[in-house]
């Protein structure tokens, strides 16, 4: 069976999002992402804006009762989706990944096909304010960027 999963990428007024300009032009660092399947809500997540033209992941959450039954991965497919979208040219991890993301970036979106690259990054994401030098995963959402 096919399941048919819907998201949403909404702002703090509850508005759909339609790009990364249009964050910029509102004075957004993030927008939100709900995960939905057959009307139910699954999850929520965040896009922070994160250097220039990026975006990373944030507080990727799904509710209790669905945890552990394979909806991660299609929640990190809609995440790079929105991201891709928005017009991001790179999606990176969330600030601190936990032993579950970790192996989504390291495991499990390899082996869905994406091509997932690791680079220190200076944070200079406006609504985490993290200042150290981190390793995060990333995804180039642009083929022709290097
Ligand atoms: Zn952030």
């Amino acid at each position: 069976m096919t399941r048919s999963y819907s998201s949403v990428c909404i702002n703090k007024w509850f508005r759909p999002v339609a790009s990364l300009a249009e964050m910029r032009r509102e004075g957004l660092a993030e927008v939100a992402v709900g995960l939905h399947l057959g009307g139910e809500s699954l999850g929520t997540a965040e896009l922070h804006i994160f250097g220039k033209g990026n975006l990373h992941t944030e507080s990727v959450h799904l509710r209790n009762q669905f945890r552990k039954k394979g909806h991660g991965l299609p929640f990190y497919k809609e995440l790079i989706f929105w991201a891709r979208k928005l017009g991001a040219r790179r999606l990176y991890s969330s600030v601190y990944l936990n032993r579950r993301s970790r192996r989504m970036w390291r495991d499990k979106l390899p082996r869905a096909g994406f091509i997932v690259k690791e680079a220190q990054f200076s944070s200079t994401c406006y609504r985490c304010k993290a200042k150290s030098k981190q390793t995060r995963y990333y995804i180039e959402l642009c083929p022709t960027s290097t």
